[in-house]
């Protein structure tokens, strides 16, 4: 077959058709105790079946009570994380088990499950039994039903048609993906995002104290984020806040997790006031992320230097900081990682980055690669095209949270949506060169000076209009607190039951 046979085959609405119909629709149905002693699983399957899999080595362990619909049809062995039956499982077939999670927590790591006061936050990894065939094209559903007074947080995506339960559909990501579910006594808020909302649990409420300065300092970060093109980039997120006690910063550790959809974790030093919150860069970061698909580690100088990049410029847009400040930041990152384990070439440093502590190095040539693109788009496009247009267009056609992707693939994918080479021409340069990105030239176009470690801003360079237009300001200070737009907040559906 010829690639002209197959790209006809790929429009014809027969083929596509054919692939509808052998994806397969799962069905699963959680409950728990209100002790959290056990979980309970029923599936059922919409196609044939001849193996489960964790992902968890311990996951077979932790099983018991294991039955099967029909019964005495199968037999079943189970080892580490696979379980097979002695035939296939036929299509609509169910099984039911019990998870022990008070073993469980025994067994596995903190990261695996882990109590907050009277929340219980664990991951899929040890109880989601999932078919072993499973395509790409299948649909997981999931009902939960809870006790009273419990509520659930999942990276699932919300859904109808589970009758009186909660409904979910799960992301049919990689097994491997990690993702974090929480059972508690929180209520999951929702926080506005453009045109969507944040699903926010605020774990270990006691510690955390009034839950308002997280949600302020929430909703702000998701509006930092929406200057970019107008839109926030995913719907409906998952959100963790968990409380660590005393730290160097109000958030010392944050991260994004993709395991069935997008879950955004922040661990937070609650003892912090709202303006340190604020003034802290995590948040954006985190979120902006979610401007891009998951990327191979080889390449995280792309998604962490775009996220570097936009931290700054986003937070300057939402006037959580100025625009000297931006640039002063920005400057401070960009000279700090050109000592950071020289010598090498970005590639080599990205590769290696965990193990030669290399992060300044990568997160920042990312970002001074992602300020250079901003601005030649900008220039050679008379100012009417910008990185939020690209990734705006990026979102639209070609978002695909279910795969990892190659820096290639995303360049390729940003250079056909601009009409340019910009992308694929800064890391062609870039990755393969032991020098830290040059920035002198574009310094002087856009006006900003440097004297030493400080710098200062001219309005009368080339391109100071630009530079400006990079932050959607003129020069000026964050609005107080008190300027603040008040927030909606609303709470979610199950609340209201
Ligand atoms: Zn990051």
């Amino acid at each position: 077959m010829n690639d002209a046979t197959i790209k006809i085959l790929l429009t014809t609405p027969l083929f596509l058709y054919s692939l509808v119909l052998h994806a397969a629709t799962h069905h699963y149905q959680l409950t728990i105790d209100p002790l959290y002693h056990r979980l309970g699983v029923h599936a059922c399957f919409g196609s044939s079946t001849t193996a489960l899999q964790a992902q968890d080595p311990a996951a077979g362990r932790l099983l018991a009570q294991v039955k099967l619909q029909p019964k005495n049809r199968y037999r079943l062995s189970v080892s580490g994380r696979h379980l097979t039956f002695s035939k296939p499982l036929q299509k609509k077939a169910c099984i039911s088990y019990q998870v022990d999670l008070k073993l469980a927590s025994r067994l596995l790591s903190q990261s695996e499950i882990r109590r907050f006061g009277t929340d219980l936050l664990l991951s899929p990894s040890f109880w989601l039994w999932l078919p072993a065939e499973r395509t790409h094209a299948d649909q997981i559903r999931i009902a939960v039903s809870l006790p009273a007074g419990v509520a659930i947080s999942t990276p699932w995506k919300p859904a109808s048609g589970c009758g009186t339960k909660l409904c979910y559909r799960m992301v049919n990501t990689p097994g491997h993906w990690p993702a974090r579910i929480a059972f508690g006594r929180f209520r999951i808020i929702r926080v506005p995002a453009g045109n969507t909302y944040l699903r926010v649990a605020l774990l270990h409420r006691q510690k955390l104290g009034n839950p308002s300065k997280y949600l302020k300092w929430l909703a702000a970060a998701a509006r930092a984020v929406t200057t970019l093109y107008g839109e926030f980039p995913d719907q409906a997120p998952q959100v963790f806040v968990i409380p660590t006690g005393h730290k160097r910063s109000a958030v010392p550790f944050a991260q994004v997790l993709r395991g069935g959809g997008i879950g955004i974790q922040f661990f937070v030093d609650q003892y912090r006031p709202l303006a340190d919150f604020l003034r802290d860069w995590n948040a954006t970061h985190e979120l902006s992320h979610l401007f891009l698909p998951f990327i191979e580690r080889a390449d995280l100088w792309l998604s962490e230097g775009f996220s570097t990049y936009l931290q700054n410029i986003l937070m300057t847009r939402a006037r959580l900081l100025t625009e000297a400040e931006n640039w002063q930041l920005m400057h401070n990152g960009f000279r700090l990682a050109q000592d950071n384990a020289p010598g090498k070439t970005l590639r080599y440093n990205t590769r290696f980055m965990h193990r030669d502590n290399a992060y300044l190095r990568v997160y920042w040539s990312g970002a001074a690669i992602a300020l250079l693109a901003d601005v030649m788009l900008r220039r050679d496009s008379g100012n009417r095209q910008n990185l939020g247009s690209v990734l705006k267009k990026f979102n639209r056609c070609c978002m695909d949270h279910t795969k990892a992707w190659s820096a290639t693939e995303v360049l390729a994918k940003l250079d056909a949506l601009s009409g340019t080479t910009v992308f694929r021409g800064l890391a062609g340069r870039y990755l393969s060169s032991t020098r830290f990105p040059e920035l002198g030239r574009l310094y002087r176009e856009l006006g900003i000076r440097v004297h030493g470690k400080r710098i200062s801003l001219t309005e009368r360079a080339r391109f100071s209009h630009l530079r400006r237009s990079l932050t959607g300001s003129s020069p000026q200070h964050p609005r107080s607190l008190s300027e603040q737009e008040p927030e909606e907040i609303e709470l979610d559906d199950q609340d209201r039951r």
